[in-house]
């Protein structure tokens, strides 16, 4: 076991998360993709005591869709990042882990609602790479 810290855009709000993740995945369904602005959720689940709040958690805000089951996120009421957030019945945390600043050392092993992807999704493989914005 080691740990993974993270953080939001505006750094007010930083975790740590007791990694390997037990699942690791993207997720295409519309509520992710509404939740995440991009074509997919990448997250990461863990039991709930395997993560703590650092700094912020004061800031940290909360929004459980009402017609939803289970979909909910929590972000950061200063800069808006999506933040981990705890599934309704308690017991596991859901890291998007693109507010990781440190490799978790798991790698994502499926993709869901693959059936809901966005028509414009393009495999990466298949785009044009730049290490970065090409002037
Ligand atoms: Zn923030
Ligand atoms: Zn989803």
């Amino acid at each position: 076991m080691s740990t993974a810290k993270g953080s939001c855009l505006c750094n007010s709000v930083t975790y740590e998360v007791e990694v390997p993740f037990e699942r690791f995945m993207y997720c295409h369904c519309q509520r992710c993709r509404k939740a995440t602005g991009s074509p997919h959720a990448s997250n990461g689940f863990v039991k709930r005591d395997k993560f703590r709040w650092l700094t912020g958690e004061n800031l940290v805000r909360r929004y459980d869709l009402p017609e939803a089951k289970r979909f909910a996120l929590q972000n950061c009421s200063n800069c808006g990042s999506k933040l981990p957030h705890h599934t309704r019945d308690g017991s596991m945390m859901v890291i998007p882990t693109g507010t990781l600043d440190e490799d978790p050392g798991s790698r994502p092993q499926a993709i869901v609602f693959w059936g809901s992807r966005a028509p414009w999704f393009t495999d990466c493989s298949e785009m044009t790479k730049h290490e970065e914005m090409p002037g």
